[in-house]
């Protein structure tokens, strides 16, 4: 199991955020970064990664995102 490392702070209490805004949702989600939030230093940062959920990288067909 891996987990995320705040940037900053380097603790690994960084989850995934709700993206906010048309940066956010749009912009950064096309270039395939998505906002991150360190849970320790309150550090928000976006990341390559969506993070992970289990079972859903061989279930595309479950996600509602369509490009
Ligand atoms: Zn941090």
């Amino acid at each position: 199991m891996s987990q995320t490392a705040c940037p900053k702070c380097y603790a690994l209490q960084a989850r995934r955020v709700k993206q906010e805004g048309f940066v956010q949702r749009f912009v950064l989600q096309k270039l395939g970064y998505y906002p991150w939030e360190c849970r320790f230093c309150k550090a928000t940062f976006v990341l390559m990664k969506r993070g992970h959920r289990q079972g859903e990288s061989r279930a595309p067909s479950n996600d509602a995102t369509t490009s």
